[in-house]
């Protein structure tokens, strides 16, 4: 249809119920692109109507060197989303009405550059999705004000962010080479024996804790890497860098409290993501099989075998397959790191702030008084060397307050003043001279690492009279079916639009539980058709708010869905 109808349409429901927007849904032509109006809401509060534009390549211009590979690709289309946001910040009047009447909004990138569905980019066109409220005053519709956002301010919004030769492109060209050097470093890690790399120059610490852009105020130490650890790499568009390498094996991060230990290990965990141009973390990478490890009391536990940690709890209750509705301090850390390894985990990261004490250290004096006999858990200082050695799993561990660690680490780094130096010799020439009195525990080797096979009629997303009724609430929080899934201690989520995809990733890979396949399996086999066929699987009808995850979080989440049923694989 032609845009023309649109507007003949518009008018003729002016002044009536908003029920008779539905009559709009439909594609249009305007020239410059087609305007899909895929979903309209059945009133001005509901959640407000569903968009797309699709604006051939011809028109839109962009050249194929802008999205010639993955990490290209992504870095586009998320340039595209931030500069459609601001453009709809600068020309829209926004709300105008009763409810969401006249508000377009699009998806709302944050610090990370994460693979979304609000923007794609094809060799043939740009498609962008985005919601507008239909506007009206109380439920009658307001023709005039519908006619302003498409005639007026979207064709606008369109032209300044979507049509490559009105954008920046100085700034689009690094927002690309940026996130085309993170992932090469990333890639780069194993061939150097490396699990992470922090830039020299980077700015670690953030404005606050709830704020995610970089510290300005004050004085804010840039990274240096100890020479000891220090490294080069060069990359394919910032030429050569250096900073800090940190190996495979165990390391230790030591210092006094509120020198930064903590800081490091929160820029580690993020490194997982790329980050946007300016963020003082766009050279800090981590192993993308790094999962941050948290006592997390109160969580449900399905069937984990702890063994390797925990044996033996009071009243005889076995640990091999361990299940609870309210796990303590340190039984959720145990299930938290043996869910991590059945799930492929090749790092772990453990900051002493947010574990359980009783699970990370237990010093000789306590080893006299309670005998072993008497005590359930075997600590992770006793295992971490296992790990490695047994699954090739590597650690780095924020641990200020217990020197055993010196023992079982590759290497100590120590943070003074917010700056990191290589400690690990003269840590080790204290463990000559003041040797630990305490024993080993926990036998010889790591243990059994037992993967779980979920089974179908546990994952039910029916609600009532709903067929399927799964929505986030919040970046931690995802309702599913009657159950609410808590994932505020799964800290590697960033964004709200993963959450709503791991929810309906839920959903979707029922398809693939048989009773047969293993948890790890079946989330495999889902993040292989995104791989292979995008985001946009896991929806009836294309959405805009889907933000790329980890087969870790898509794992966690399920962990924590309160009805899961498994069975070991023995
Ligand atoms: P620790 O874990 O060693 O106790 P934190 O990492 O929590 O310390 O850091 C303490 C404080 O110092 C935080 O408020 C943090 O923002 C700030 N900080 C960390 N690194 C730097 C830095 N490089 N420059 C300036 N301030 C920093
Ligand atoms: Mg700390």
């Amino acid at each position: 249809m032609e845009k023309e109808r649109l507007k003949r349409l518009l008018k003729e429901i002016d002044g009536k119920g908003y029920k008779s927007y539905k009559k709009i849904e439909g594609v249009y032509n305007f020239g410059e692109y087609i305007l899909f109006i895929d979903h309209v809401q059945p009133d001005p509060f509901a959640p407000p109507s569903k968009l797309r534009i699709r604006i051939p390549q011809e028109i839109a211009g962009f050249p194929y060197s802008l999205f010639s590979n993955e990490s290209r690709e992504i870095a586009l289309r998320d340039f595209l989303t931030r500069k459609f946001y601001s453009a709809i910040k600068k020309i829209s009047k926004g709300k105008r009405g009763s409810g969401k009447s006249g508000i377009i909004s699009i998806d709302k990138p944050g610090q990370e550059i994460l693979e979304r569905t609000s923007v794609i980019v094809k060799r043939e066109f740009v498609e962008v999705r985005f919601s507008v409220g239909l506007p009206a005053f109380g439920r009658k519709i307001s023709s005039k004000n519908a006619q302003e956002i498409f005639f007026k301010e979207i064709p606008e919004i369109v032209k300044e962010s979507l049509f490559f030769k009105n954008l920046n492109k100085a700034e689009l060209t690094k927002h690309i080479e940026v996130t085309e050097d993170a992932d090469f470093l990333r890639e780069k890690l194993p061939q150097l024996n490396l699990v992470a790399f922090v830039a020299d120059g980077s700015i670690l610490p953030r404005k606050s804790g709830i704020e995610d852009k970089p510290l300005k105020e004050g004085k804010v130490i840039p990274f240096k890497s100890p020479e000891e650890l220090k490294i080069e790499i060069e990359l394919p568009n910032n030429g050569k860098i250096s900073g800090m390498g940190i190996r495979e094996g165990v390391t230790l991060i030591v210092g006094g409290g509120f020198h930064g230990k903590s800081t490091l290990l929160e820029a580690l965990q993020f490194g997982i993501y790329n980050h946007i141009p300016g963020d003082g973390r766009e050279f800090v990478v981590t192993s993308p099989w790094c999962v941050k490890i948290r006592a997390e009391d109160g969580r449900r536990v399905e069937k984990v075998d702890i063994s390797p940690f925990i044996k033996d709890l009071p009243f005889g209750k076995k640990t091999e397959e361990f299940s609870t509705e309210d796990a303590s301090g340190s039984t959720s850390q145990a299930s938290n790191i043996i869910e991590a390894l059945e799930a492929g985990a090749k790092l772990l990261l453990i900051d002493e702030d947010t574990s359980a004490t009783n699970f990370m250290i237990r010093d000789r004096r306590m080893q006299r008084l309670v005998s072993k006999e008497k005590e359930p858990i075997t600590p992770f200082i006793d295992k971490v060397r296992q790990l490695y050695r047994d699954y090739g799993v590597s650690t780095i561990l924020v641990m200020g307050g217990s020197g055993d660690y010196f023992d079982v680490a590759d290497c100590v780094i120590c943070m003074v003043d917010y700056l990191p130096y290589d400690v690990t010799k003269k840590a080790k020439e204290i463990c000559l001279i003041d040797k630990a009195q305490r024993e080993k525990e926990g036998g010889e080797s790591f243990g059994k690492i037992t993967e779980r096979i979920p089974l179908p009629e546990s994952i039910d997303a029916r609600k009532g009279k709903k067929e399927v009724k799964i929505s986030p609430k919040g970046l931690y929080s995802i309702v599913f079916g009657k159950t609410t899934i808590d994932l505020s201690c799964v800290e590697q989520l960033v964004d709200v639009s993963q959450t709503k995809a791991i929810g309906d990733a839920i959903f979707y890979l029922k398809k693939y539980i048989d009773g047969k396949r293993t948890l790890r399996e079946v989330v495999e086999m889902v993040m292989d058709d995104i791989e292979r066929y995008g985001l946009d699987i896991l929806s009836k009808f294309p959405v805009g708010d889907y933000a790329s995850f980890r087969k870790f979080e898509l794992i966690a989440a399920i962990n924590r869905l309160r009805t899961l049923k498994v069975i070991q694989k023995r």
